[in-house]
């Protein structure tokens, strides 16, 4: 049976490293780190998740810029918090909490955050560079899940991964993530043809699908690492894309949900809010 790829563990340690590395950036001079979420509105599953950003962002001893903003708020006064944002020296990171309501237009908002605040790599400037293979910053969820493939030691280069799953936040920066690690990538979606086949010659499967239990044993080739990233509430906790239950009896390593992707994507927001305020200052500096 699977060996479960600990995320608790994964984003603990990355989260200590985050906040040495903060106390290190201030002992050397720099500005405190600070991160900007924004929620539009009262959706409660987003608000659980601004808010656990906000503690871990507290705890990383950076300073929590929250911003909460009614889900009446116009596209003017929606962009000019961002505007203010942007230009805040204070404020590291700017992270709208997605999806923003329908009556706004997301893409238009997202644009005014500068590439060097865009620490969930929102922006068509930050996915632009990633398809290039050039840096800057990347999505939280699909580097999280790099993350925690490299703990199993699985060698990336040359193998067969597949991505189920191709919304801009999660399944294509993945498949970009892995190409640049030199893995043989096909993504999938919704109209993909036999999936099942498909998957079952991942060496490395990633789901993010958003249906609870879409990948079961039947698509998973023995031994390979298979990553759940969906999220779905569920009487008494929560369940990912995977079932977990089949898909660990043939595969070789498997993410547990909870426990897997989702405290590393916040791990890695930390890191990439430092990361962001380090070439802020130098920036300024130059
Ligand atoms: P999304 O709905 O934006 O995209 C889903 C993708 O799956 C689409 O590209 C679609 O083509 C594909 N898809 C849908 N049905 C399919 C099918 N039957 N076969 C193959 N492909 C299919 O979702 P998303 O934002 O990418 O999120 C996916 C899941 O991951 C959700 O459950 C979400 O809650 C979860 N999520 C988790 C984290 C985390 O931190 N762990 C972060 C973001 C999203």
């Amino acid at each position: 049976t699977a060996q479960l790829i600990d995320g608790t563990t994964a984003a603990r340690e990355l989260r200590t490293e985050v906040a040495d590395g903060v106390r290190a950036f201030v002992a050397d001079g720099g500005r405190p780190s600070g991160l900007a979420t924004v929620l539009v509105g009262d959706d409660a599953a987003s608000q659980v998740y601004v808010r656990s950003k906000q503690r871990a962002c507290v705890e990383a001893g950076m300073v929590d810029h929250h911003r909460h903003l009614p889900g009446d708020v116009t596209q003017e006064q929606a962009g000019a918090v961002l505007d203010e944002l942007a230009a805040d020296p204070e404020v590291s990171g700017v992270l709208p909490q997605l999806p923003l309501p329908a009556h706004l237009d997301a893409d238009a908002l997202l644009a005014r955050i500068p590439a060097l605040k865009d620490v969930d790599g929102l922006t068509t400037e930050s996915a632009g560079l990633l398809a290039q293979g050039r840096a800057g910053r990347q999505p939280c969820t699909p580097a999280g899940v790099v993350h925690l493939l490299d703990r199993t030691g699985v060698q990336l280069r040359g193998a067969e991964a597949v991505v189920v799953g191709r919304s801009v936040l999660v399944g294509r920066p993945m498949a970009q993530l892995l190409l640049q690690r030199d893995a043989t990538v096909t993504l999938c979606h919704s109209r993909t043809r036999d999936l099942e086949e498909v998957c079952r010659r991942a060496d490395v499967l990633v789901v993010a699908a958003g249906i609870p239990g879409l990948v079961g044993a039947d698509a998973v080739k023995p031994g390979a690492v298979v990553v759940d990233v969906g999220i779905h509430r569920v009487e008494g906790g929560l369940t990912g894309d995977v079932d977990g239950q089949t898909a660990a009896s043939v595969a070789g390593w498997l993410t547990p949900v909870p426990g897997g992707v989702g405290p590393m994507t916040i791990a890695v927001l930390l890191a990439n809010t430092l990361q962001a305020a380090r070439l802020q200052r130098a920036a300024h500096a130059g």
